[in-house]
């Protein structure tokens, strides 16, 4: 099977929703990619930060092994072990009391927070312009791209978007009425956007004081992601009353989580909300082998260590292409002074290395966060004909136009 066939084959099977994806893979291990013709590469996409231990860690395919030849999957109807240990997993690095709902995505995660927002019996919710929560409705309803929602509309309503990162505009949307606020701590889709210092602690003033929930949607920066557990946690005083994770949280599997603390985590009542797989053992297995391994393995130190690497490596580089590089720990973007991040990212996957383009002037990195020294010099090493050839691509293309 070549990369042709295999990618003819998905164009007469799969719905185009995704556009036809630029690769067929077929294999991983750690860091590396390989595809249908035997090409090898370097993943900086990560499952779009999920492979957060890498391609076929021996954790991840242990747990899972074990876990599907001794419990697959019971329902809610019954409990199993593998939900109950990831939940009170999850709560010890949160270091809170709290309770946790499992779901299979990030926007589900989302629709459980949406759900237990409306449950206080306030209807309206702020959300921040450019914020990405997810495809299913009321995720939808929470997202702050505009293109995505319109031909969608009417969405759940009552959302109101208010541009990120300003705390005044916040302050301004939010009322006695408002149920909930979500927020991103660092807006991944929207191309690794930064908020001013200060931003998530005012967002928690202003929720305590009008009685709205701060939900953080941590779905990209969660779970080590940043070099933190979960990237609030390096902002002083913010303490949220939802947090909502997926993506690194499975280790490549469907898992999702809303995790509510205080009065929030009492609000769904029996029979308000559900999903089959929900928990699934399997699933949770492999949560817990990621948790149990970024602690192991002190991966939160590689990923801040390897992240400042590739920060201060990528800047040094000097090119004329890089304006500067924004993030934390292995979410970075780096900020083109022109708009060739499609051509940076096509560049890139020519030389043997994946990376993606939230936005034109953005190429967002997001490897694994068991990065290793060589991989980050491997990158680094080629990044300048990377980025000269981006250059040379849109000289074709804008003489071409
Ligand atoms: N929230 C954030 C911050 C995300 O980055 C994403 C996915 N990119 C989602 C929610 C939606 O997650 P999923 O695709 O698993 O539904």
């Amino acid at each position: 099977m070549s990369n042709q066939e295999l990618t003819a084959r998905w164009q007469g099977a799969l719905m185009n929703n995704y556009g036809t994806p630029r690769l067929p893979l077929v294999r991983g291990e750690g860091a590396r990619l390989w595809d249908a013709d035997g090409n090898a590469y370097l993943d900086f996409v990560g499952g779009i930060a999920v492979n957060a231990l890498g391609h076929a860690h021996p954790a991840v395919v242990e747990a899972v092994s074990r876990q599907i030849a001794s419990l697959g999957h019971v329902s809610n109807l019954f409990i199993a072990e593998p939900p109950v240990a990831l939940a009170e997993r999850l709560l010890r690095h949160f270091g809170r009391d709290g309770r946790v709902y499992f779901c299979n995505s990030g926007a589900e995660a989302n629709e459980g927070a949406f759900k237990i927002g409306r449950l206080t019996g306030r209807t309206r919710m702020v959300a921040t312009d450019g914020g990405f929560h997810g495809r299913t409705m009321g995720a939808l309803a929470l997202t702050g791209q505009p293109g995505k929602r319109e031909p969608f509309l009417p969405l759940p309503g009552d959302v109101t978007h208010v541009p990120y990162g300003d705390a005044q505009a916040l302050a301004a949307a939010v009322t006695e009425d408002t149920a909930l606020v979500v927020i991103e701590p660092i807006q991944g889709e929207n191309g690794v956007v930064v908020p001013p210092p200060g931003y998530l602690k005012a967002a928690r003033a202003i929720t305590a004081a009008t009685g709205a929930l701060l939900v953080l949607d941590e779905v990209q920066t969660g779970v080590g992601r940043t070099g933190n557990w979960f990237e609030y946690q390096a902002h002083e005083g913010v303490l949220p009353d939802v947090v909502t994770l997926a993506k690194g949280l499975g280790g490549g599997l469907p898992l999702g989580a809303t995790v509510a603390f205080g009065r929030a985590a009492a609000l769904l009542r029996p029979g308000q909300h559900g999903t089959t797989f929900g928990g699934n053992p399997v699933a949770c297995a492999a949560g817990l082998a990621v948790l149990d391994t970024i602690e192991n393995e002190g991966l939160l130190e590689n990923v801040k260590r390897q992240g400042e690497r590739l920060r201060d490596g990528i800047e040094a580089t000097g090119h004329p292409l890089v304006d500067h590089v924004r993030g934390a720990g292995l979410l970075l973007g780096i900020v083109l002074t022109e708009p060739l991040a499609p051509q940076a990212q096509q560049a890139a996957q020519d030389a043997g290395f994946l990376v993606n383009a939230p936005a034109p002037d953005v190429v967002r990195l997001m490897p694994p966060l068991t990065l290793g020294d060589d991989a980050v010099d491997a990158f680094l090493g080629a990044l300048p004909g990377i980025l000269d050839e981006a250059g040379r691509a849109g000289g074709e293309g804008r003489s071409g136009e």
